[in-house]
């Protein structure tokens, strides 16, 4: 069995690829365009030099719209209404040419996408059983750093690298106290504060942060000082 991890971020990933593919494209389609000569210095390259013109005419054809075509289903894929939404709630499987294009090797079915994650899974499993696997996989990974912030979060704190308020947090916080500092109203120069710190056991949740000015987070900090 072998499952694992192969790209984070994998929108991004893919959106690079996508415009990476749209140049190799447009590239193909101009060589053919522009200058018949080219043709022939892309038959050297291409190892189809065998072709008569007709042939090599209609082969850059066939692979400009096979890469045209790649292009559009990349592309679908990315903009598609679900891919995103689905891969949250399930690991979702992706097809086999984009398959192909991030992994380089002709296996059929075995990357999934998972919360903007990209997984390999390999081995005699159900379809329902490598979801499992994926979702175990994700989960891991996720206790395992859970684990690892608290069990470093001292040092990480003297070095002063403030555990990050996750967005959905700061989000719901700045709702809350309407974008403006919780002591003055002031609209100005806002900061994300901890109203019992982290190194005292305060959490990043929305009851324990509020929004303060520079101002007002100053003087709190040298009063309790
Ligand atoms: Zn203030």
């Amino acid at each position: 069995m072998s499952i694992y991890k192969i790209h984070e971020n994998a929108k991004n990933y893919l959106n690079v690829f996508l415009e990476e593919e749209k140049k190799d494209s447009a590239f193909r389609y101009k060589l053919y365009k522009d200058d018949i000569k080219d043709i022939k210095i892309y038959a050297k390259e291409k190892h189809v030099s065998h072709l008569d013109e007709e042939e090599l005419i209609a082969d850059v054809n066939k692979r400009i719209e096979r890469s045209q075509r790649e292009v559009l289903e990349l592309q679908d894929f990315i903009e598609g209404p679900l891919t995103w939404t689905e891969s949250e709630k399930k690991p979702f499987r992706i097809n086999r040419d984009i398959h192909l294009k991030l992994h380089g090797k002709p296996i059929k079915d075995n990357i999934y996408l998972y919360n903007n994650n990209f997984y390999y899974v390999k081995g005699p499993y159900s379809e329902q059983e490598k979801e499992l696997l994926v979702m175990e996989c994700f989960d891991r990974d996720r206790r395992k750093f859970e684990r690892l912030t608290n069990r470093f979060e001292k040092q990480i704190e003297t070095r002063n690298e403030r555990p990050r308020i996750p967005e959905s947090v700061r989000i719901d916080v700045w709702r809350r106290d309407q974008g403006k500092c919780a002591k003055c109203g002031s609209r100005e120069k806002l900061e994300y504060d901890h109203i019992v710190p982290i190194s005292k056991g305060g959490s990043n949740t929305t009851r324990n942060i509020e929004l303060l000015c520079e101002n007002c987070n100053r003087q709190k900090g040298s009063n309790i000082q």
